[in-house]
This record gives structure tokens, C-alpha cells and sequence, in this order.
């Protein structure tokens, strides 16, 4: 399902050819346990340097994949952990959107594309850089529904930021095997429409399996079949669109509890020697949801229910089945991650990948350059639960502890159409700026229903930060549209200019930015008695009482930085 909004600017950004600059591995999610990269398949450039073919293959919305819609895949695996083999096929139904006669899927070149079918009908396929175009033998019809069956097999290759496709085993020496695949793509171990625009409205999940083991997957558990032949195939059922990456297995000796918060269904899934830390460590869970539900309204996936599940990693969001790695303790990785004494309160990955529900699963970006819709917002959400638990004082504290982890070296917003991951700013400096747009808004009340509504509107739709830009724009009616772009688009923060003249008791005040319409207000004076500056591009002058080192400007509600002369 396409859902994203018309947006006439987005269409003009992906023809746009950007200049592309190198972005670091972020570490957020990685552990000790992470395997490395594999020796025979050099990973794409994932935005160093230039972009390859297949960073544009992946990442452009090409014409064979806007000439289809996506409805529903049937993924359904067989998965061998000794001889470390995927097997099997995803059933593919799609509505073209255009008379067409080849479509693009995506597979990673280390998988083998067993066959295609229309029916029984086997389609030609050629493969280039990851992408598998399919063709067919007559024209595909406008608003016509197809199904095809793509099967394959092979052995993933283990690779990027979280592993991309694991065959693993636990401490006991059972076979611990998982995906997390953002950033690498889903394609590394199934063949997708590897991209994010376009979702499928429902997914069916099916992974046979030893029978000793437990597949958990996304979405509701629908049951177990023996097969015969001692294997077992686990079958999943999601309701609601799903992004490709969050589509996961989660395999490994794991035990099982469950719990409820009001009508929503909570499963929990650990190894046996872990149960005990589980329990007591989950239970947090709750609260997370709760608060989360205050400001944004229900848990997105309720038909699904909530599963959080152990790994070796540090975790991820995937729908439904939120990964956890953080070993059972506060903070993140047994570090006071924000560095103000209030992470330790509360486990950082069930916080952070359980806000991620909101956004990055139901709300998610229709292109990874603007992946900031997904992070900053959810590093956002990590002070709205410190808010609800501990007041805004706190909340405040403890988002300004991301201050530290602020780079300024490149824009948040990264080239369209090209696969890569924008730099770890978007999640820090991007919770600065929407805390920031709070105080601009300066009316809690307000700031309250803007975040409710602002998620409402858009949950489960695919949107790009214009969207976002026009919702805020109309909503508290301002024009932000500079303020979004000077912290979004551009690499620097706003710096208000001071100059004070001691001989006359005035001050003069300007914005310095790139942004030539840039126009914020800021409280500045005295921590007990703010006042409101409506400082634009152009000096200004008021008078102040205030002489040049008593005279503060409300920086922890405000990302930016003061000069004064
Ligand atoms: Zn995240």
C-alpha cells in the first residue's frame, strides 16, 4: 500500500542530484557480539562516497517500483541452522499502478533466485547490484491485482550495523538466529521491494524450524504445525503495514510469558537462564506504553499485541516485536546515556525501541534521507516518558544531555533517492530542535494536542518531512518552515549575535544563520523573569538592565548558541 501523501516538493527533491558526504557507522545499536562483515561481499558504500549503482538502485523510488503498489507478501522459510540455509518463497501481491511489463524486486546477489512464477508460468528475471527485475509476457493492467510467487534459497550473508541475517547459538549452545536489517536492507535474507515508500497492508510470516526451537516473528501468533519430518513451521500473522526491515525472526531456545495492559497483549520471550532478569526487567514495558499512550493515543499495533524479545544485540524496533539486548539493566549498556544522572532510572532500549511504534513503524518516513521522522522523534519520546514519570524539569535535563553527542558536521536531511543513513544528529540534535519548537510554541496546552494530533494524522501513513513542515505550519500557525530547514537542511545551529553598549543600557540582538528568513523568538534576561525576544536576521535593539555576563539566554529550551560582545 502507497501511503504516502501527494507531496509536490517530494517529487522535485528526488530528481534532485545531491552531493553526497560521507556519514559514520553509528554505534547505537552495536555490541560485542556483533559478528563482522563478511570476507567475500564487500558491503555497499551505505553513503561513503559516491553513491554505488546499488545505493540507487536501492534507494531511488525508480519507475519499476512506482508502477506498482504493494498489497500483501506471504513470507514462508524453512530455515536450517546447521547447514545455515534460508529456503523457500515470498508470495508478492501487488496493484499496478501503470500499464507495465517489468517490475523491480530485491534481492541480495549472495541469495539464488530459485524461480519466479506468474501462476505456474516461470518469468524472466535479470539481476543487477541487488535489484532483480522481473518481466512479464504481457502487459500488467492498471489497477489490476497480481500475485507472484518468488522463490529462493541460500545462505545470508552476516553483515552492517546490526548483523543483517545471524545464525548465532546462546551460551547452552542452542542456535540463536535473528535479523536486524535496517540501514543493510531487508533484502539481505528475503526477496522485498527493498524500500520504504510502499508497505503491504497485511503480512503473513511463516518459518519452519527444528522443532526445538521458537520462531517469534511480527504480528499475532496464529500456531505451530509439525511437519513430519522434524521440523516445525511457526505462522504469523501482522494486521497493519509493516517497513520491510522491521519483518523479523527471532529464533533460539526461548521461554515464554505473557501479560496485559488493559486489552493489549503483552508477550515476553527470553532464554531459560534469563526468565528470572526478564520478568523483573519487562515489567517496565508497561509504564513505557502507558506513557506513550498519554501523549499520542493508543499502542498502533493492538490487533498484533506487544512482544519484547531477548537477543544478543542491543536491540531494535522491529513491529510488533521489539528486539532487546540491554542486559537487563538501566540505562544503556550500563551507562548513564544522556550523562545527567536520569537514564539509570530506566532501560534505555525497551524506552526507545518501544517509542519507535509510534514513530518509525506506524509513522514512518517514505525515504531513509529522512530518517530523522523515525529517530529524532523517537530519542523525543525518551524525554516525553521522563516527563510523565518524573516532570518536565527532568525531561528537559535529560534531553540537554544529548548536547554532548551533537556532531553539527552535516545536515540531518541526506540525499533522496540514494540508500544510505543519515548521521547520528538526527537523533540527537534532532530531539534538541523539536524540544526547541516546543518553546516556540511556548503554550504546553498547544504543544500537548500539536503531538497528538501531528501523530494521529499521520499513523500508518509513509510521509517526508515537508509533511511534517506543512502539519506544524498550519497547525500552530506559524511559518517554521526556515526554523525546520536551518536545523534540518543545514549543518549549523542558529547563533544569536549580542552586542551590549554599557553607555546607554541597551542591547542589540540578531539571528545568524543560513537561513536568510530565519526568524525565531527566545527567552533571554533572567532565569526567573524570561522575556520573549522575537529576534529576526536584522539587528535589533531593546533596553536591558542586565549588563553583558548577568544577561542569559534559555538555552535548555533552545538549541542554539550565543555570542556576545
Ligand atoms: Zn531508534
Amino acid at each position: 500500500m502507497d501511503k504516502t501523501r501527494a507531496c509536490v516538493s517530494w517529487c522535485r527533491h528526488v530528481l534532485t542530484v545531491v552531493v553526497f558526504v560521507s556519514v559514520p557507522a553509528f554505534v547505537v545499536a552495536q555490541t560485542s557480539s556483533q559478528a563482522s562483515p563478511s570476507a567475500s561481499t564487500p558491503p555497499r558504500s551505505r553513503g561513503q562516497g559516491e553513491p554505488t549503482k546499488a545505493d540507487l538502485l536501492r534507494g531511488a523510488y525508480g519507475p519499476y517500483r512506482a508502477n506498482n503498489d504493494l498489497l500483501f507478501y506471504h513470507l514462508d522459510i524453512r530455515i536450517d541452522p546447521e547447514k545455515k540455509l534460508i529456503s523457500g518463497k515470498n508470495t508478492i501481491r501487488f496493484k499496478m499502478l501503470k500499464d507495465a511489463t517489468r517490475i523491480q524486486l530485491d534481492l541480495n546477489d549472495a541469495l539464488k533466485v530459485d524461480k519466479i512464477l506468474l501462476g505456474s508460468a516461470p518469468l524472466h528475471y535479470e539481476r543487477d547490484s541487488g535489484a532483480v527485475f522481473v518481466d512479464f509476457p504481457e502487459t500488467l493492467r492498471t489497477d489490476h491485482l497480481y500475485t507472484i510467487d518468488f522463490y529462493y534459497s541460500g545462505s545470508p550473508v552476516q553483515t552492517g550495523r546490526f548483523g543483517g541475517f545471524t545464525f548465532g547459538t546462546d551460551a547452552s549452545g542452542h542456535p540463536w538466529i535473528y535479523t536486524a536489517c535496517e540501514g543493510i536492507g531487508a533484502s539481505i535474507w528475503w526477496p522485498n521491494k527493498d524500500q520504504w515508500r510502499d508497505e503491504v497492508e497485511n503480512m503473513q510470516i511463516s518459518v519452519s524450524i527444528p522443532d526445538n526451537l521458537v520462531d517469534v516473528s511480527n504480528g499475532r501468533f496464529m500456531g505451530k504445525t509439525a511437519l513430519g519430518d522434524g521440523y516445525t513451521r511457526w505462522d504469523w500473522f501482522v494486521h497493519y503495514p509493516i517497513n520491510n526491515y522491521d519483518v523479523s525472526v527471532n529464533i533460539g531456545n526461548y521461554q515464554h510469558f505473557s501479560d496485559r495492559l488493559g486489552d493489549l497483549d503483552m508477550d515476553f520471550y527470553a532464554l531459560p537462564e534469563d526468565m528470572e532478569k526478564a520478568r523483573k526487567q519487562f515489567a517496565q514495558a508497561k509504564s513505557m506504553i502507558q506513557a506513550y499512550e498519554h501523549y499520542f493515543g493508543e499502542y498502533p499495533f493492538q490487533k498484533d499485541g506487544y512482544k519484547l524479545i531477548e537477543v544478543p544485540y542491543s536491540g531494535m524496533e522491529h513491529q510488533s516485536a521489539v528486539t532487546y539486548g540491554n542486559h537487563f539493566a538501566n540505562g544503556y549498556l550500563e551507562r548513564d546515556w544522556t550523562g545527567v544522572g536520569i537514564s539509570p532510572r530506566f532501560d534505555f532500549i525497551i524506552i526507545h525501541e518501544s517509542g519507535h511504534e509510534w514513530f518509525g513503524n506506524s509513522i514512518t518516513a517514505a525515504d531513509s534521507s529522512d530518517m530523522w521522522i523515525h529517530e529524532g522523534w523517537t530519542t523525543y519520546l525518551e524525554s516525553l516518558y521522563v516527563e510523565y514519570m518524573y516532570g518536565k524539569d527532568d525531561a528537559i535535563k535529560y534531553l540537554n544531555g544529548y548536547k554532548s553527542k551533537v556532531k553539527n558536521e552535516r545536515p540531518i536531511i541526506t540525499a533522496r533517492g540514494v540508500d544510505g543513513e543519515p548521521p547520528p544528529d538526527q537523533y540527537f540534535k534532532g530531539v534538541l530542535f523539536i524540544n526547541t519548537l516546543r518553546s516556540i510554541v511556548d503554550d504546553d496546552t498547544r504543544w500537548w494536542k500539536l503531538l497528538h494530533d501531528f501523530y494521529q494524522h499521520f499513523k500508518y501513513q509513509n510521509i517526508m518531512t515537508e509533511d511534517v513542515v506543512e502539519y506544524f505550519n498550519l497547525q500552530a500557525g506559524m511559518n517554521l518552515t526556515p526554523i525546520f530547514d536551518q536545523y534540518l537542511r543545514h549543518t549549523a545551529i542558529p547563533i544569536l549575535e549580542l552586542k551590549f553598549d554599557g553607555s546607554d543600557g541597551t542591547v542589540s540582538y540578531r539571528w545568524k544563520a543560513d537561513e536568510s528568513m530565519f526568524k525565531m523568538p527566545v527567552r533571554v534576561g533572567r532565569k526567573d523573569n524570561w522575556q520573549i525576544l522575537h529576534a529576526t536576521a536584522d539587528w535589533q535593539t531593546m533596553r536591558s538592565a542586565l549588563k553583558k555576563d548577568d544577561f542569559e539566554v534559555a538555552t535548555d529550551l533552545y538549541y542554539v548558541n550565543v555570542t556576545k560582545e
